[in-house]
């Protein structure tokens, strides 16, 4: 293992990694989205159900990285009955959170996730956290062509 993974690897990733939350198939998913990272080769598919503006449930399979599995599972957590408003502005939230240094540090309403902010400093495993999010984007979207991050 490289010591930026090792890095990487802390407790809540390694545990969402060995437990996903949430994995599986959707029955009766109102929406669905394939998604690829080619640079790392993680493949996730998303599924959704959503009723008036609230994600009423959320599941995810595929195969991937720690990195993938891990932020998949914890952004299944985290969207789980919330708004649409409410996971576009985390996504926007766990975006920056990932891409831009200097960002503030304090990521309360990200949870779990805020562990993922170490990837900053790994712009190769960027791809693999943000894989899940811009899959579940499109399939909130009812986009049908697979997300690739290239
Ligand atoms: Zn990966």
């Amino acid at each position: 293992m490289s010591i930026e993974l090792r890095e990487l690897y802390q407790e809540v990733i390694l545990d969402h990694n060995r437990h996903p939350r949430n994995r599986g198939k959707l029955e009766e998913a109102t929406g669905y989205a394939e998604g690829h990272n080619p640079l790392c080769g993680d493949n996730i598919q998303v599924y959704l159900h959503t009723n008036g503006g609230l994600v009423e449930a959320v599941s995810f399979e595929g195969s991937g990285c720690a990195i993938s599995t891990a932020s998949a599972s914890m952004m299944t957590e985290a969207v789980k009955g919330k708004t649409l408003e409410q996971v576009e502005a985390m996504f926007k939230e766990f975006q920056s959170m990932v891409t831009e240094t200097g960002h503030a540090e304090e990521h309360p309403e990200l949870g779990d996730l805020e562990v993922l902010g170490g990837v900053r400093e790994y712009p190769v495993r960027i791809k693999c956290a943000t894989l899940p999010w811009h899959t579940l984007k499109a399939a909130l979207v009812g986009e049908a062509d697979k997300v690739s991050t290239e």
